[in-house]
C-alpha cells in the first residue's frame, strides 16, 4: 500500500481531526440540532450511526435509511461533511445515494473478511474516503487485511480507527488500548491516518479526555467522538456521550504536542534507549540458554517442564520487585508470562532433540 492518503484536507484548525455526533441518529430533530450545535462550535466532520450492530437482538437497531436523509440535511444546513457506519452491500449502496461524504466500518465488520470484502467489491470505482476500526480482537493483521482490502478496490483515502479491543469480564476501559498495535500499524504504513476513538475505548465519559489526551500525545492524526444534545436521554452508548458544550470544552483543554522537533537531549535519550533493548535482549537470551541447560537436565532425569509452584514463586517474587522499583504488577506479570512462554517453547525444543 504505496499511495495511502490522507482521508480529509478540510481546513482545521490546526490539527487534529475531530470527527463529531451521536451514536446513533435516532430523529430528525436530535440529527439536526447536535449538528448544529457542534459546526457553531467549528467542527468539520459530523458522524452518526444508521444501521447499529448490537449485541443481543432486541436493543435499539438504528432508524435504517431514513436516517440517511437526515444525515444529508446537516451536511446541507452547516456544510459539515457527513459519515455513517456501513456492513453489507445493502448499506453501501444506500449510502453512496444519498451522498454520504465518508464510510467508516465498524470494529464487528473489520473482524469479518467476508464482509469487508463484500463492502470492497460495492465500493469499488467509488472516490469516498473509507475508514477502518481496528477488528474487536486484538488482531494486527486481520486490521491491515481489512484495510488492504479497501485499497485493493481502488481506495486510498483511508484512515483506520483505533478503539480498543474487547477483552472477558469488567475492566477500567470498555475496550483496552492496547497502545502497542496502533504503535506497530504506524510503524507498519506510516502513511496511514490513524484516529482514537476514546468513547467506544472507555465507554464512559470521563475517560473521554484522558484517552484523547493520551492518543495525541502519541502522534495520532484526530479523535472521534460520540457527542449528542442530550446524552442521557440517548437509545444507545449513553454513558459515553457528551454535549457538544463538553465536547468544545475538552478540545480545548487539550495540549497539542510538537512532532517534527527532535532536540539534541532527545536523541541523546532515545540512544540510551536503543543501548538498554539490546542489553535486554542480550541477557534475555543468556536467560533462555540456562533455561535450555535446565531443559536438558529435566530430559535425562525424565521430569516434566511446567512446575506451577516454582513458575508461581517466580511470578510473585518478580511482581513484587517490579513494584519496588516503582513499575506496576500487572505489567511485569505481562513480561513474566512472554519470557516464560518462550522458555518453555525452548525447553520442548530441547526435548525433542531438535536443539543442542
Ligand atoms: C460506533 O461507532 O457507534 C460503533 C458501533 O463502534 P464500534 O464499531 O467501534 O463498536
Ligand atoms: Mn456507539
Amino acid at each position: 500500500m504505496t499511495d495511502l492518503k490522507p482521508i480529509v484536507t478540510i481546513d482545521q484548525v490546526g490539527r487534529p481531526i475531530v470527527i463529531a455526533g451521536p451514536c446513533s441518529a435516532e430523529s430528525e430533530e436530535q440529527i439536526l440540532n447536535t449538528a448544529h450545535t457542534l459546526a457553531e462550535y467549528g467542527i468539520k466532520i459530523f458522524r452518526a450511526g444508521i444501521w447499529k450492530p448490537r449485541t443481543k437482538p432486541g436493543g435499539f437497531e438504528g432508524v435504517g435509511e431514513k436516517g440517511l436523509n437526515w444525515l444529508v440535511k446537516a451536511k446541507q444546513e452547516t456544510g459539515m461533511l457527513v459519515c455513517t457506519e456501513v456492513a453489507n452491500r445493502a448499506h453501501v449502496e444506500a449510502a453512496l445515494t444519498a451522498g454520504i461524504d465518508i464510510l467508516w466500518i465498524g470494529a464487528r465488520t473489520s473482524a469479518n473478511p467476508f464482509a469487508v470484502q463484500e463492502i470492497a467489491d460495492c465500493i469499488a470505482g467509488h472516490d469516498i474516503p473509507v475508514m477502518i476500526k481496528n477488528p474487536v480482537n486484538p488482531d494486527l493483521e486481520l486490521w491491515i487485511g481489512a484495510i488492504e482490502r479497501i485499497y485493493n478496490a481502488g481506495i486510498h483515502r483511508i484512515a483506520a480507527i483505533h478503539r480498543g479491543f474487547t477483552v472477558y469480564g469488567k475492566h477500567l476501559y470498555r475496550n483496552m488500548p492496547q497502545w502497542h498495535i496502533p504503535i506497530e500499524l504506524r510503524r507498519r504504513l506510516p502513511d496511514l491516518q490513524i484516529i482514537c476513538d476514546p468513547s467506544h475505548m472507555g465507554g464512559k465519559r470521563e475517560l473521554i479526555a484522558p484517552l484523547s489526551q493520551q492518543a495525541l500525545d502519541m502522534g495520532f492524526d484526530g479523535l472521534m467522538i460520540e457527542s449528542h444534545c442530550d446524552p442521557d436521554c440517548a437509545l444507545s452508548d449513553k454513558s459515553q456521550q457528551i454535549t457538544p458544550e463538553v465536547l468544545n470544552f475538552i478540545l480545548n483543554t487539550l495540549v497539542l504536542r510538537e512532532t517534527t522537533h527532535t532536540t539534541e537531549s532527545l536523541s541523546l535519550l532515545r540512544q540510551q534507549i536503543d543501548q538498554i533493548d539490546n542489553d535486554l535482549i542480550e541477557i534475555l537470551s543468556k536467560r533462555m540458554r540456562v533455561s535450555r541447560e535446565i531443559g536438558q537436565y529435566k530430559k535425562e532425569h525424565r521430569m516434566q517442564i511446567v512446575h506451577t509452584n516454582r513458575y508461581d514463586d517466580i511470578l510473585k517474587s518478580r511482581m513484587k520487585f517490579a513494584e519496588e522499583l516503582g513499575m506496576s504488577g500487572s505489567f511485569m506479570r505481562l513480561v513474566v508470562e512472554a519470557i516464560h512462554e518462550e522458555s518453555v517453547r525452548q525447553q520442548i525444543e530441547v526435548l525433542n532433540n531438535r536443539m543442542k
